[in-house]
């Protein structure tokens, strides 16, 4: 199962630094989850109209950026270590400037000023504006659409709402009208709308959550878009007519992300998290009766302070019983700024990723179970690319950088972005394989 991003290539843009920038060859990395590749199209969309130019890769640009994630201790090694790689570049006389910008500034920015004086600038958060040109960093048949930034939730353990702010959501009107130019964009093949939370859109500007009306707005505006995708959505605010768009529209992906975090009720309000077990299941057992055959992923975390063996074990159960069809675990990570930083009973590292690998472990079952569903039957695949003399691509079942794939030969030549009937002949654990059948 895969997880997090890290994209590089060589964009340009327009941040406050033109005392540095000298309309030079731009390159960034983009690390993290797409709400930051977002960001990162935005940076380098504003850079290009600015007149620098995008090298093909970070090694060959005179400028390096990197936009950073600080979500868990491993985001910030990555972070770090890609921060070091450039510092090693500039020292090579290969990069002029390095610029570093994102969650891990917005958190320890005049730490890291004083700890890396190589890089030539620090910043923060980006303003969130559409308006903006997004130089895209994805691959060209697909999109993120950010629809908010920051987060109404406080979840204990989660250092968000401190790096990103409280929710803001974008009006309605400037969401449509990026939605307008991703239809006006050839070849534009999926949408997916993001945002920390995305079922809370609405609730800071409209004061009640309008995720469903804005994706109404979304589907009438993007007509020659054949697949949405909605990601993260707070279990505690899937509604009815969210509900029934996904059903009614054949464009709305069969696909629901709906991270729980935990089962136990203990757990669960110690995280903050404002769902109770008997909601949770209840919600999964609506949603699978209301939308047959939907595809449903959950994210959990292993390890929270105090997590017993019992308490661990509910958790365990509970996956086992609802067959998630996709799961991301993580193992707790301890945030300073956080509510739960000061918890007692922090859990050993080692207990905590063995509570993660006996969850994947388990998961990798049901995975397998789930893609043996698949065999003999014709399924719709978005082509992503070529490999060798087999294509790349997805289900709706399967999200952009998260989920798993399907192999697909075909005798017909496929682009990314085509959109072709695949009779599945074999699985894997994550991936389908199969062939092409028009
Ligand atoms: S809902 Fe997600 S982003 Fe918001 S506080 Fe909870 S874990 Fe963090």
């Amino acid at each position: 199962m895969k997880d997090k991003a890290k994209t590089s290539v060589g964009p340009s843009a327009s941040l406050r630094t033109n005392n540095i920038i000298k309309k030079n060859t731009i390159g960034i990395l983009s690390l993290g989850c797409p709400r930051n590749l977002v960001d990162s199209e935005t940076i380098l969309g504003r850079l290009s109209s600015k007149g620098y130019s995008i090298a093909e890769n970070i090694s060959a640009a005179e400028i390096g950026i990197v936009n950073t994630c600080a979500f868990i201790e491993e985001a910030r090694r990555e972070s770090i270590d890609a921060i070091l790689d450039l510092v090693e570049l500039k020292k090579e006389g290969r990069l002029k400037k390095i610029i570093v910008c994102g969650c891990l500034p917005q958190r320890y920015k005049s730490r890291l000023k004083k700890e890396l004086p190589e890089v030539d600038a620090f910043m923060g958060k980006l303003s969130l504006n559409h308006q903006s040109w997004r130089f895209p960093i994805t691959p060209r048949h697909y999109a993120y659409l950010k629809i908010c930034e920051g987060c109404i939730n406080q979840c204990s353990f989660c250092v968000i709402p401190k790096i990103k702010g409280r929710l803001c959501s974008l009006d309605m009107d400037a969401v449509i009208s990026q939605v307008k130019k991703f239809n006006a964009h050839e070849g534009f093949s999926e949408i997916n709308i993001i945002g920390q939370d995305t079922s809370g859109y609405g609730m800071d500007l409209y004061t009640r959550p309008k995720l469903s009306t804005l994706l109404k707005e979304v589907l009438k505006n993007s007509p020659a878009i054949n697949w949405v995708r909605l990601l993260y959505l707070y279990p505690g605010r899937v509604t009815d007519d969210l509900l029934k768009l996904i059903r009614d529209s054949s464009r709305v992906c069969r696909y629901i992300d709906l991270p729980i975090q935990h089962i136990n009720d203990r757990i669960l309000k110690l995280m903050n998290r404002n769902t109770t077990r008997k909601e949770i299941a209840a919600l999964v057992e609506k949603i699978r009766k209301f939308i047959p055959g939907v595809f449903l992923r959950s994210s959990v975390i292993t390890g929270f302070p105090s997590e017993t063996e019992k308490e661990f074990k509910e958790l365990l159960d509970f996956l086992r019983e609802v067959k998630f069809e996709r799961l991301g675990a993580f193992s707790y990570s301890r945030e300073e700024g956080t509510a739960a930083y000061d918890f007692k009973g922090h859990l050993p590292q080692e207990l905590k990723i063995e509570r993660l690998n006996r969850i994947m472990s388990m998961q990798q079952k049901i995975s397998q179970e789930v893609n043996n569903r698949f065999l003999g039957r014709v399924i719709d695949v978005l082509i992503d690319e070529q490999e060798g003399d087999a294509y790349l691509g997805r289900s709706e079942y399967d999200a952009p950088e998260v989920d798993g794939s399907v192999f697909v030969r075909s005798k017909k030549r496929l682009k990314p972005g085509d959109f072709v009937k695949v009779k599945i002949t074999d699985t894997l654990e994550y991936d389908l394989a199969g062939e092409a059948v028009e």
